[in-house]
């Protein structure tokens, strides 16, 4: 028993300690009106004070009003302190679940929260935008009607999650996601979303390069395999000898170019940028019209136009063999008696340096792929014209490490401009 009890107990005893001798020395009547009239008095007193703690727990907002007098100060205190503290606690709940939820939006990876029947909890903002929800409507609806794409709602019905599902969203298929299925919290599941298609695509290119280069080496040595058994099981005259040894050369020829420009590919991916030298223009691009009229041998006008003043910052190694490339390129997609012209041109924005030619031009499809590995329009053409099909990944490689863009402009039939254009920064002002 507390001290407030035995108070209000103690009190009631007063009362008829009271009432009591009162009654026995007057009336028994008066004794009897002053005890009943002491106790209703003080039930008066706790029906007051309960009543207002039956108002107070309707709606238990931390309220200071609520004050008592005697028993109920205790209890009135102890109950608003507790609310106090339960209210605080609260708050600080609310405050680490807000964080929590903070952190599961800050995932770059996305998150689904799913329950048992893969109904949606929750879902991160990521996620959201990789699977097309939106966990305000969402919450509550099975993920299998929101992504509906057959090989998904079988992974969730097969239940075996030990491998991920690759999955490419209806809404973007050019993105890739990776989707993991992980129980928590017994029968619950995290489903974790991986945007993975920067390393799907490296992974598809890195495929397609190794079964390329294996397909261009395999072409020519089929051939000199060829021609070696031939040399060795028949007996051929001096002459067919001299002949198939050519071819022979040829093909080895062909090889070495393919390796050649490979380690080159090679060796500019994986070095550190180019130390810039100032490079030049007005000698290096009378090289490059004395090698257009060697390698074009007099049968296309070869013409250079220079505008403004001005040099390149830049390695010149590198760019010597970018701007070589462009210029054998045009000799070799020009027919003869056609032109080409080679470019320079110092502008206010940068710099331009570019290859114009009358030849055959280049159908708008496959402008953008031209500077993909091995990538040809015209695969028998460029055989024979002596190219590898990495001239132009190497010229984009070696001008990207220069801040340069390379910009093709072409006209089937008309003829093509292979335009490399450096920013301000690397144009040396002469
Ligand atoms: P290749 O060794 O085959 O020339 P490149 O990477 O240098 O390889 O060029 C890729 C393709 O781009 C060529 O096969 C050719 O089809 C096309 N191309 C390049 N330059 C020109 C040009 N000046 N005119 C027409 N087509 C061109």
């Amino acid at each position: 028993m507390n001290s407030q009890t035995i108070r209000a107990l103690l009190l009631a005893l007063l009362t008829a300690a009271v009432a009591l001798p009162l009654g026995y020395f007057t009336e028994a009547g008066f004794g009897w009106l002053l005890f009943s009239g002491g106790l209703a008095l003080q039930l008066a007193f706790h029906l007051l004070y309960l009543s207002r703690l039956e108002h107070w727990s309707r709606a238990p907002i931390a309220d200071p009003s609520l004050e008592g007098e005697g028993a109920w100060d205790g209890v009135f205190r102890r109950l608003y302190r507790h609310e106090k503290e339960l209210r605080a606690q609260i708050a600080a709940r609310d405050h680490e679940i807000a964080m929590l939820i903070a952190a599961g939006q800050a995932l770059t990876d996305g998150v689904v929260l799913l329950d048992t029947q893969y109904q949606i909890l929750f879902c991160n903002r990521t996620a959201e935008d990789q699977l097309g929800l939106k966990v305000v409507t969402d919450r509550g609806l099975p993920i299998v009607n929101l992504v509906r794409q057959p090989e998904f709602m079988a992974y969730l019905a097969n239940e075996d999650f030990n491998t991920p599902l690759t999955l490419r969203p209806e809404r973007n298929q050019e993105r890739v996601l990776s989707i993991y299925v992980v129980p928590y919290a017994g029968n619950r599941r995290l489903m974790q979303v991986k945007d993975v298609t920067q390393a799907d695509r490296l992974d598809r290119m890195r495929r397609d390069f190794v079964a390329n280069v294996s397909h261009e080496l395999r072409t020519p040595l089929t051939v000199l395999a060829g021609f070696l058994e031939t040399l060795q099981e028949i007996d051929v005259d001096r002459d067919e000898r001299q002949r198939y040894l050519q071819m022979m050369a040829e093909q080895s020829d062909r090889m070495q170019a393919i390796v050649q420009d490979l380690l080159t590919l090679s060796s500019i991916e994986s070095a550190p940028p180019p130390e810039s030298t100032v490079v030049d223009m007005a000698s290096l691009i009378d090289k490059l019209r004395r090698d257009a009229e060697a390698l074009s041998a007099g049968r296309h006008e070869i013409a250079v136009e220079i505008e403004g003043q001005g040099d390149l910052y830049g390695a010149e190694p590198e760019l010597v063999s970018a701007f070589a490339n462009l210029v054998a390129n045009a000799v070799r997609y020009t027919p003869n008696g056609g032109k080409v012209t080679l470019e320079w041109r110092v502008l206010p924005g940068g710099a331009e340096f570019a290859v114009r030619d009358t030849g055959i031009g280049i159908a708008p499809e496959h402008i953008p792929r031209l500077t993909e590995r091995f990538y040809r329009v015209d695969r028998g053409r460029s055989r024979d014209a002596g190219g590898t099909g990495l001239g132009l990944a190497i010229v984009k490689h070696s001008l990207n490490r220069h801040q340069a863009r390379l910009v093709i402009t072409s006209k089937p039939g008309e003829g093509s401009r292979f335009a490399a254009r450096f920013p301000p920064e690397r144009v040396a002002v002469v």
